[in-house]
């Protein structure tokens, strides 16, 4: 998938710019916890420049994706924005991070891409505060309290009978400032 524009008149006119307004669904967009729909439109308002080295694309790239909570895994829709700043260059030059222009033609379509990839939490939370899935019964601890009781996790359950030296240094009881 592509998304061309044909940038011919501007390559050969050393200085001018264009703007444009794209919006169009990407496909494939989607890491394990996040994705953006298929059939949802990025929309991204370009500055195309012809600089030196070539063509400068410039602007905001906007749209919705929807994460699942790495707690409780319930989908939200989580809202994207970020600026890109890219250079499209006639050809590969040994060095510099660029796109490559194809015969007067731009395709945005690996730029927004990236930068949609880039802004892809890998941890996302429904809120700060989520409470999570109960281990035990799967329930939603953010709906209430479920019938499992207090926890005890069976790694640390022989703590509960350790008795902690009188001498112990004041230092290794302080908790790490947050
Ligand atoms: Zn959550
Ligand atoms: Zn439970």
């Amino acid at each position: 998938m592509s998304i061309t524009l044909d940038v011919r008149d501007l390559l050969g006119s050393p200085g001018d710019s264009r703007r444009v307004l794209v919006s169009e669904p990407v496909a494939g967009l989607e890491l394990p916890l996040a994705r953006v729909p298929a059939d949802r439109a990025i929309e991204a308002r370009l500055l195309l420049e012809n600089v030196v080295e070539g063509l400068l694309v410039s602007g905001p790239v906007r749209g919705v994706m929807v994460v699942d909570c790495a707690r409780c895994l319930k989908p939200v829709e989580w809202p994207f924005h970020m600026d890109v700043r890219e250079l499209f260059i006639p050809r590969a030059v040994e060095g510099l991070d660029a796109y490559l222009l194809a015969d007067g033609e731009v395709d945005l379509e690996p730029m927004i891409r990236d930068a949609v990839v880039l802004a892809m939490p890998y941890s996302p939370l429904c809120r700060a505060d989520c409470l999570g899935l109960c281990p035990r019964c799967g329930s939603d601890r953010n709906e209430g309290p479920c019938d499992c009781g207090p926890e005890i996790d069976e790694r640390w359950s022989a703590l509960s009978v350790l008795t902690l030296p009188e001498s112990l240094p004041e230092a290794t009881l302080e908790s790490p400032a947050n």
